[in-house]
């Protein structure tokens, strides 16, 4: 397979040349990118709020491509379940759009009494040059509640800018609420969407080491709470891809420091307690944190040592929305015995990708914002037994007829925690050892079997 030209610089291969690395850049045109829009990207990082109503002013297309896709868990109301739009028509294209927003907005309002509106610009809107802002200030001013407008025109940059559309439309809500009462020792948690309930598992953590969580943003997010952080005295920045900006907008405007974080893995997840631990200097919280990390080490570990015999020498391919969570991914399989051979993000930066190069062995490939042809031909040639990746790559994983984990939005298991690694331990291995895929064309050789078949009959394989 010859990756294309424009993409050559977004493919490297460990060890086999200088590092060179491409990224942060529009995809290439036919190079049919596994990436979102802009609009996606705002959408996937505000939609757990949920108790705010999430309005997307264009055709009912973008809506509907969003509604309701991901796993982000409530613990309370389910607002950001539901996908309003305003499905624009050729009228609006032609007369503008902004009197049927503004009748949208009244009338969702008072049917649902959110804390807050969200109102998400889509391509056309860009097109037709609707002013969102000046029908958010009057709706907003007229029924008292915060109405944001997220700039998030799919055309105008990458998924990347959709994060950033949504950090500076969060910032409207960040400052708005009181601080007092908040404990000394108070954290956000950035970049966690509740996915499965993994926020709760991490809320306990901090719970049980004496810190107060003031919001989670965006996981199982409340308006009232958002409107409090920056009340707490540090960020902790899970999702670099997304929360990043965020973190550095708060650091501008309040002072909050902020710390790089990663739930996933035993390794990462002790780091993420004791990086706080260290970070308030309490020698109790310290100690605390210790005893936390043995015992939830113990709780898993002989488990996951089961786990690793199985698996042992296995090769996965790793495609993920943001690098840090790539750089978990490879320690958490490493830990399972398994070889990281193919590896990539659709946001990573430059330095991300240094990291990764330095993180992994000799051999690995990775890649910035591929598509399915590079990562099919990629999974073949390493003989993977395994793909990590989201919902637009379980299909290639099926079709290669190889074993598959979500680690994406779309999870219905929780992956985060000591615990959510014993469920990711038991999620790769029920996919990898799986029987069934002695049933399906496999186009590659077959660890298990040790023989080559090129698109073979079903028939053939023992
Ligand atoms: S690319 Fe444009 S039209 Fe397509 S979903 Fe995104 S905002 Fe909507």
């Amino acid at each position: 397979m010859k990756v294309l030209d424009g993409r050559k610089k977004q493919v490297f291969r460990k060890g086999e040349a200088p590092f060179e690395f491409d990224c942060e850049k529009q995809s290439l045109a036919g190079s049919v990118s596994q990436r979102a829009c802009v609009f996606c990207g705002s959408r996937v990082v505000l939609y757990p709020i949920a108790d705010a109503v999430h309005l997307v002013h264009g055709p009912a297309g973008c809506a509907a491509y969003t509604w309701d896709i991901r796993g982000a868990l409530s613990s309370g109301p389910e607002l950001h379940r539901l996908s309003f739009s305003t499905d624009l028509r050729e009228y609006e294209v032609i007369h503008g759009g902004e009197p049927k927003l503004y009748q949208a907005l009244i009338q969702l309002i008072e049917r649902y009494r959110p804390e807050a509106v969200f109102v998400y610009g889509t391509c056309i809107v860009g097109v037709i040059g609707d002013d969102l802002e000046a029908v958010c200030k009057k709706v907003s001013a007229l029924k008292g509640i915060p109405v944001i407008p997220v700039h998030s025109e799919g055309f105008k940059g990458t998924k990347k800018d959709g994060y950033k559309a949504a950090c500076a439309a969060l910032m409207q809500l960040i400052g708005r609420g009181p601080t007092d009462g908040i404990s000394k020792y108070s954290v956000n948690i950035l970049g966690d969407y509740n996915l499965a309930g993994e926020i709760w598992i991490i809320k306990d953590y901090y719970r049980r080491m004496g810190v107060e969580v003031v919001a989670g943003i965006t996981g199982d997010g409340r308006v009232k709470e958002i409107e409090r952080a920056h009340g707490a005295a540090l960020n902790l920045v899970q999702c670099s891809g997304s929360m990043n900006y965020l973190a550095k907008l708060m650091k501008e405007k309040y002072g909050i420091h902020s710390l790089q974080v990663s739930y996933f893995g035993i390794e990462d997840m002790a780091e993420a307690l004791y990086g706080v631990a260290r970070f308030f200097k309490d020698a109790e919280m310290m100690k605390r944190t210790q005893e936390l990390v043995s015992g939830e080490i113990r709780a898993v570990y002989p488990k996951l040592l089961e786990y690793r015999k199985a698996l042992a020498g296995k090769k996965a391919a790793v495609y993920v929305g943001g690098a840090f969570k790539a750089f978990s991914l490879v320690k958490a399989l490493r830990l399972l015995g398994m070889e990281t051979v193919v590896v990539g993000s659709q946001t990573g930066s430059k330095q991300d990708y240094a990291l990764l190069k330095e993180l992994c062995d000799d051999g690995t490939i990775i890649v910035d914002d591929s598509n399915p042809v590079e990562l099919s031909h990629f999974i073949r040639e390493k003989n993977v037994s395994l793909f990590i990746g989201g919902v637009k790559e379980r299909p290639i994983a099926y079709k290669l007829g190889i074993g598959f984990c979500d680690h994406n939005h779309e999870r219905k298991i929780a992956l985060a925690g000591f615990v959510g690694m014993l469920n990711f331990a038991a999620e790769v291995y029920q996919s990898v050892m799986s029987p069934v895929w002695q049933f399906t064309p496999r186009y590659m050789q077959s660890e298990t079997r040790g023989d080559v078949h090129d698109e073979c009959s079903r028939t053939v394989c023992p």
